[in-house]
């Protein structure tokens, strides 16, 4: 949990450090990413006129398959510029814990569609081989769409 004193805070800012499991993440059983690293932040909690302001990074590590070659991939997912604004006239507690809000900042890093790299070539559609690894023949595709009309102008003779 991320938590901190507000009546501290009134006082003079709190840096929070420290690193939470990766259950922090609150991935669900079916989600494309999941993750088995720590996440890791470092915040910064101060109080302004009638608000507390928490600003920093946060940084974790998810695993996935990368969408088009299906390789599985691993990607730090960080943000630098969290910037967290609660109204003093709405908080209740004398600790508050901005545990959710700090992951779904985390959460919108995360990429719609996970891939090894931008420049991933993908499978190839006809033979399924990694066309990051290896060309195929299939990239002839010109020579056998002919070969296939070949066939069929034969047959009507
Ligand atoms: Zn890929
Ligand atoms: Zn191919």
């Amino acid at each position: 949990m991320i938590k901190f004193s507000v009546s501290r805070v009134e006082k003079e800012p709190v840096f929070l450090e420290g690193t939470e499991g990766p259950e922090f993440w609150g991935l669900p059983e079916n989600d494309p990413y999941t993750s088995d690293k720590p996440v890791v932040y470092e915040l910064q909690v101060r109080s302004a006129a009638g608000s507390i302001l928490v600003t920093g990074r946060v940084e974790g590590t998810v695993s996935a398959v990368c969408g088009r070659c299906l390789e599985p991939v691993e990607m730090e997912i960080f943000t630098e510029d969290i910037e967290l604004y609660y109204a003093k006239s709405d908080i209740r507690e004398e600790e508050l814990d901005i545990t959710a809000d700090v992951r779904d900042e985390l959460l919108i890093e995360l990429p719609m569609n996970p891939l090894c790299s931008e420049e991933c070539k993908g499978l190839c559609p006809t033979c399924g081989t990694n066309r990051n690894k290896e060309n195929c023949q299939c990239t002839r595709r010109g020579n056998l769409a002919w070969g296939a009309l070949d066939a069929v102008v034969t047959e009507e003779k």
